[in-house]
């Protein structure tokens, strides 16, 4: 199949880029199978005598050494049979190809590959598939777009792993296979990898001359062992290498068919990534009188996710100038140019690291170079205009609000409104009250209350008195409850006037507040709205705690955190540079014993902004909190991802028109979630904000874009005053594109957990930052990973903590409480999605199947123990 084309003239020598484009399409253009031809030509003309010969042909049908022959014969035809063939006086002892298609198949037949077959049988079986992180969702078809990144290694380098490979004994090849194994373990997590070989299938003289596909495909996995050495790994490959050769017969596509790996449409069997040994092309005279020079055509194709070309020629320890030159053929549907560039990039420190300290155990070495760590510093700490170094305390900022604009709302709920003014006076008497009753700077207060005025007034009080708001969640089991109370050590708590009982058993003196926050009547001595009413003067500094917060930990019992002003109000002043704008009005939807009630109340209350707050369990009717944000003009609000949607569903876009902002946070964002906010309210920002109650709120925000709804929506940068570094397990950063554990620096690291010094001490840590040793790190038991851009990606827990419905769970918290049951010996506690099947009662060794064995009394005190405690 012959063509011939003319394209404008060249300039120069090199080959025009429309001569290019010409041989670009031709090669491009597909075979057909069943009918052929399988080879194809084309003759370009570019003028003044230059010529650009195009020649392609099918994979079926060649391989490297066929283009070889093809050549030499083309050379000799062009020069009219006056130059020599060397081979051939012994053409007639080349095979045909149809008889080795022939003797293959017999060879096959006659079961005398069964061995061949066996051994490659127990070394596949089980394999996962590459689990690389893509830059794209992997399209449901396999597409074989593609494009080449290159890397060309500096020549220091290639001589050093020259001499190692030649100590070790292996050749260049498998060096470079198993660097790029350790690269790919990295990238993906996974203990065991395969990568796909091409094996020449070439035996004997008589297939030398012989034009086809002669090529076998070698699958080579490694042993999961990350604390070998690399020599030994070195060896370790090199004999599954040789391994591989011993059974190079057994046909790659009949293992597929005999080892049945788990097919997916778009992903290749049995290995998803490549790695080939390429001789560089020579330039050859075409011949006499006649100038030439090879180029090569970008195919734009992929066979499989990743192909590692490694080209020098055949190493020789004597040549002056060894050259190594990476390629990296990669699939551009589910990767990105920066991707392939940042993984060579790694391969290139890998192979550094390698020959620095070959005897360094696999999991230590280094895959970022100096100038990476640099871009990861930078990544750590975006450049923000810092806020202020002299901080004042978090109840000044809401005295100055109230200052400035006393009548203006500040909390907003069913009944009752209440003024800057208002609040702040009601918040001082009661302050004055607790002053009077004893309470001293940093003694714990806790206030257990629905979202309601009060509790505003009660938060606001705690901290003018100079005390620790230690808020409660009044649907909390009694037991719970008391348990909070008698951990924090409360000698007051502040409840509502309509609660129906003390707090049992409690030994903190009780404060009773009416709903609008005015202290009850009943409480004798206590003159309602009267007294002084003025700002307080009590001695609190901003190192001094603000808040103490709960979240479930691991041994059974909740763990208190510990935050100070300083920390809560730097991460609410970082709210003024992120998000610029006031919240006129916070719809706050969050209980106040999570964190995220301290951004609804206090973002806006140091701003100026009103609080608006739903009744309680007014969250469960979504109809009703549609109504709510409409008729409350809400402009801003923060939940959970998943209540979000249901308010996205709910609510006609005309009924949510006055939010501004709204932040989803706690949980990881779908990107359904973002779809759909894009569909109903386009002109509504949405962010994204991650932070562990350790940090104080949040520490990574990122404002959602509508591209974020076609894949995993990040979490963003750290915010102005944090620092987000991950971590690999072996302490260093990260490198780009790789997961690690998240940790958080900055000045929302908080204090600790209360009382638990050995647990404070193992989750915040010093030593994380190369420049700054003595900094604190808050290590989040979250993975995460940067992106090329410097945005982080979450991906899931380290240990088995989990959120359901936005509550913090360690899982170990509940098992710990059933083991402490008498017919418990081992408990293991698992989430599951809601309507994803199975009924939990029909698993053997539920809870449920265990209350069904046990006489009623023991079924009901276990049951019993579990609700008083969780
Ligand atoms: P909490 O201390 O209750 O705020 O919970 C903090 C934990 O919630 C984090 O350590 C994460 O595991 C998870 N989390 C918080 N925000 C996000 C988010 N935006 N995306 C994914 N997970 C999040
Ligand atoms: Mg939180």
């Amino acid at each position: 199949d012959l063509e011939s084309r003319k394209v404008g003239p060249a300039a120069g020598t090199s080959v025009t880029q429309a001569a290019q484009d010409v041989a670009c399409e031709v090669v491009r253009r597909p075979f057909n199978l069943s009918t052929g031809p399988l080879i194809r030509a084309a003759l370009i003309e570019m003028g003044d005598g230059d010529y650009v010969f195009v020649l392609a042909l099918h994979h079926i049908v060649s391989d490297e050494r066929s283009l070889d022959i093809l050549w030499v014969d083309l050379l000799q035809f062009y020069d009219g049979g006056r130059i020599q063939n060397p081979a051939d006086s012994d053409e007639s002892r080349q095979v045909e190809y149809l008889d080795y298609a022939h003797w293959q198949r017999e060879r096959w037949e006659s079961g005398d590959l069964g061995e061949q077959v066996a051994y490659w049988k127990s070394r596949l079986a089980g394999l996962g598939e590459l689990a690389l992180r893509l830059d794209h969702q992997r399209p449901r078809g396999l597409s074989f777009s593609g494009a080449l990144e290159k890397r060309i290694l500096p020549q220091r380098l290639v001589t050093e792993l020259d001499a190692l490979r030649s100590e070790q004994g292996v050749t260049r090849f498998m060096l470079i296979l198993s660097a790029f194994n350790v690269l790919l373990r990295r990238y993906t997590d996974q203990g065991v990898v395969a990568i796909g070989v091409p094996a020449s299938m070439r035996v004997g003289e008589e297939t030398t001359r012989t034009v086809g596909f002669f090529l076998n495909t070698l699958v080579i996995t490694n042993d999961d062992d990350a604390d070998l050495a690399f020599t030994d790994f070195l060896r370790q490959v090199r004999s599954s290498f040789l391994d591989a050769l011993a059974n190079q017969e057994a046909p790659f596509e009949k293992l597929v068919d005999e080892i049945r790996p788990q097919r997916s449409l778009n992903r290749n069997p049995l290995f998803q990534a490549m790695c080939v040994e390429q001789q560089p092309e020579r330039l050859q005279q075409f011949a006499p009188g006649i100038s030439s020079e090879r180029f090569e055509v970008t195919t734009a194709a992929s066979k499989f996710d990743l192909t590692l070309f490694a080209t020098g020629p055949q190493s020789d320890l004597t040549a002056s100038a060894p050259e190594l030159e990476l390629t990296l053929e990669y699939n551009t549907d589910i990767l990105n140019r920066a991707t392939a560039a940042r993984m060579l990039r790694h391969l290139e420190a890998l192979l550094e690291s390698i020959v620095s300290d070959p005897e360094a155990p696999l999991s230590v070495l280094n895959l970022v170079d100096q100038a990476e760590l640099e871009e990861l510093g930078a990544f750590a700490a975006p450049d923000y205009d810092q806020t202020d170094s002299d901080l004042p305390l978090l109840h000044e900022l809401v005295e100055a609000s109230a200052a400035a604009a006393p009548d203006e709302p500040a909390v907003i709920a069913d009944e009752t409104t209440l003024t800057y003014g208002g609040l702040n006076r009601r918040a001082n008497r009661l302050a004055r009250e607790l002053v009077a009753s004893g309470l001293e700077v940093g003694a714990p207060v806790a206030v257990c209350f629905d979202r309601s005025p009060a509790m505003v007034v009660a938060a606001l009080a705690v901290l003018k008195a100079g005390g620790v708001y230690v808020p409660l969640d009044p649907d909390y089991p009694a037991d719970r409850l008391q348990y909070l109370i008698d951990d924090c050590g409360a000698g007051i708590v502040i409840v509502s006037d309509e609660a129906d009982e003390s707090l049992p058993g409690s030994r903190a003196k009780e404060v009773r507040l009416r709903n609008d926050g005015v202290l009850t009547s009943a409480d004798p001595g206590v003159k309602v709205e009267a007294g002084d009413d003025s700002n307080l003067d009590v001695d609190v500094s901003v190192e001094d705690l603000a808040y103490v917060i709960y979240t479930s930990g691991s041994t059974g019992r909740p763990k208190g955190v510990m935050v100070t002003h300083s920390n809560v109000v730097s991460s609410t002043l970082a709210r003024r540079v992120v998000y610029g704008r006031v919240p006129e009005r916070f719809l706050l939807l969050s209980s106040i014993a999570f964190d995220s009630s301290i951004v609804g109340l206090f973002w806006p209350l140091c701003t100026g902004g009103s609080v608006v707050l739903p009744r309680r369990r007014q969250e469960q009717d979504i109809d009703s909190l549609v109504r709510l944000i409409q008729e409350q003009h809400v402009t801003h609000t923060l939940c959970i991802p998943s209540l979000y949607k249901l308010i996205l569903l709910h609510g006609e876009s005309e009924r949510l028109g006055t939010l501004e902002t709204v932040i989803v946070a706690g949980e990881a964002c779908p990107a359904a979630a973002v779809r759909l906010h894009f569909e109903k309210l386009p002109a509504t920002k949405l962010y994204n904000e991650y932070g562990p109650t350790e940090a104080t709120v949040w520490c990574i925000v990122h404002e959602v874009a509508p591209r974020d709804g076609r894949g995993q929506v990040p979490i963003g940068r750290p915010t102005p005053n944090a620092v987000v570094r991950i971590i690999d397990a072996c302490g260093r950063p990260a490198p780009i594109g790789v997961a690690g554990e998240i940790y958080v620096g900055g000045r929302g690291v908080s204090r600790g957990y209360l009382e638990r010094p050995d647990l404070t001490e193992e989750r915040f840590v010093t030593g994380v930052d190369a420049t700054d040793h003595e900094a604190r790190y808050y290590r989040t038991g979250d993975r995460g990973r940067f992106t090329e851009s410097g945005t982080i990606e979450f991906l899931g827990r380290i240990d088995n903590q989990t959120k359901v419905r936005g509550y913090r769970i360690e899982p170990d918290e509940i098992s710990a409480v059933l083991e402490e049951h008498q017919t418990v010996a081992e408990a293991a506690v698992i989430v599951r999605r809601e309507g994803s099947g199975a009924v939990l009662s029909d698993d053997p060794g539920s809870l449920a199947s265990l209350l069904a064995d046990l006489d009623p009394a023991e079924a009901e005190a276990l049951l019993e123990t579990i609700e008083r405690s969780i």
